[in-house]
């Protein structure tokens, strides 16, 4: 019976991507194959689709997404905000990231492998369109290795061609999701004169989507991406990972002809380490701060498995305790019941005020230097300037009213038509009895129409004489 030894932590000191003198050690992973990675082909499918067609799908003349940080306007699923609504965007952060929380406590990194873009792209289609131009990771590294002669020119010819135009692609997918299709397709169709601004940043994002996937590559796991980073905090021994059953696989030794095995499962053949997009061996331990969960040390491990007639598995979904002890993995802990509380309570929050938000929002100040008129029937007049924000697609035509004053309101000059997506200001005389006033500074509250229909209410002060 094979020992429980756990592996060493001494790999935890130092990134498997760069050698001991500091320089980046290139990783060459072994093409992967299995069912786990075919069910993540189907998810990035899924998914890319989706990234596709989000700026295109509109909700109510709004997209889905778009997240226009140069105008400060936000479109979350057809619903647009402005940085007046700024709490419920704040709201919104607190709870997605207290569900990255609870979700990284319970599940690991399976975001990393399975939904990120970052791994998406990569694996899925610039690491896909390497090994159909370049080969497995054996060719590859002959080519690298090879003089420039004409296969290298050509291969790498066509592989930075191809490469360059996806990053212009996704750079113009990105530029959507930030200025939205309609302003993209100006910058395309107007030319590139005309939008100086817009196609430099299109060629600057192209350059960067280029560097990342053609050399940077896992890196931003390992080194830059914050999530990857902060997983050590986040996870537990009950978090499920991607982890080697040491228990069974240990002591590891190579399979030998006509020989009784007297070793664990792990026939130290090396596919697990060899598939690793990002250059780790997983049977130094689970919870390895490169480790992007893909599975294909899984896939690559159970292959092996099934090859030498033991059962799958030995590379699987599970947490380290239940690795230790044996016993089953569960989701039903105190602390994920804690924050499930946490994110209901915020959700819950998150969709009254959403439900509840007000299609416009208006200021209403009186005008700066203009103290309070008397009518001839003594009655008294002010002067206000009005602001509004419309947070709808649509035009609409504003009437105001005094809420809780009898009186009236004056529009001065034309109608107040409250433009889609935009602002309107206009300036009014409300006009009241001076006995309905309950001072020198009277407090009022106006409704603002569109139509029948009161769409947001504000208040403010009303100058009158001293009773
Ligand atoms: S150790 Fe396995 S799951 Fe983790 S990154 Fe490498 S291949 Fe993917
Ligand atoms: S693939 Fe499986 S058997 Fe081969 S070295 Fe990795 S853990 Fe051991």
């Amino acid at each position: 019976m094979a020992t429980k030894a756990k592996p060493t932590d001494e790999f935890r000191d130092h990134i498997s991507t760069v050698d001991e003198q500091g320089k980046r050690i290139w990783v060459y992973p072994r093409k992967p194959k299995g069912k786990l990675y075919n069910y993540r082909k189907y998810v990035s499918y899924l998914l890319l689709a989706l990234l596709f067609a989000g700026p295109f799908i509109k909700i109510n003349g709004l997209p889905l997404l778009m997240l226009n940080v140069v105008e400060r306007k936000f479109v979350i699923f057809g619903v647009l905000f402005w940085p007046q609504d700024f709490f419920i965007l704040v709201l919104a952060f607190l709870a997605l990231v207290v569900f990255i929380i609870l979700f990284t406590v319970v599940y690991g990194r399976i975001f990393c492998g399975w939904v990120c873009p970052q791994t998406i792209f990569l694996e899925m289609v610039f690491r896909r369109i390497e090994y159909a131009i370049e080969g497995d990771f054996t060719k590859q590294k002959a080519l690298n290795k090879m003089p420039w002669n004409t296969e290298k020119i050509l291969k790498k010819g066509a592989k930075t061609a191809i490469f360059l135009l996806i990053s212009f692609v996704i750079s113009n997918l990105f530029l959507a999701y930030v200025i939205g299709v309609d302003e993209l397709q100006k910058v395309i169709t107007e030319g590139p004169i005309n939008h100086m601004v817009g196609f430099g940043t299109l060629l600057a994002f192209t350059g960067v989507f280029y560097w990342v996937f053609a050399s940077f590559r896992e890196q931003v796991c390992t080194i830059v991406c914050p999530y990857g980073r902060l997983q050590g905090v986040m996870q537990d021994k009950k978090t499920l990972v991607v982890a080697y059953d040491y228990g069974r696989g240990e002591p590891r030794g190579k399979l030998r002809k006509g020989q009784e095995r007297t070793e664990g499962d792990c026939i130290d053949c090396n596919q697990c380490v060899q598939v690793c997009p990002t250059g780790i061996d997983i049977r130094n331990g689970a919870q390895q701060l490169e480790c992007i969960n893909c599975t294909a040390c899984i896939d690559a491990c159970n292959d092996i498995m099934r090859m030498i007639d033991k059962p799958e598995g030995l590379i699987r979904y599970e947490s380290e305790e239940a690795i230790e002890t044996g016993k089953k993995w569960t989701f039903f802990t105190n602390r994920v019941m804690g924050y499930t509380t946490i994110l209901v309570i915020l959700m819950t929050a998150l969709t009254t005020l959403l439900l509840t938000r007000d299609e416009a929002e208006a200021t209403i100040l009186r005008t700066p230097g203009q103290l309070y008129q008397k009518t001839e029937q003594g009655h008294i007049k002010n002067l206000y300037n009005i602001s509004v924000i419309n947070k709808t697609n649509h035009d609409m035509p504003l009437t105001l009213k005094l809420l809780d004053k009898n009186g009236a309101i004056d529009i001065v000059g034309s109608k107040l038509v409250l433009p889609a997506q935009g602002i309107a200001e206009g300036v009014f005389f409300a006009e009241i009895a001076k006995e309905d006033l309950t001072g020198m500074n009277s407090e009022i509250e106006i409704g603002v129409y569109h139509g029948d229909e009161l769409i947001t209410t504000t208040e403010t002060k009303f100058l009158g004489p001293a009773n």
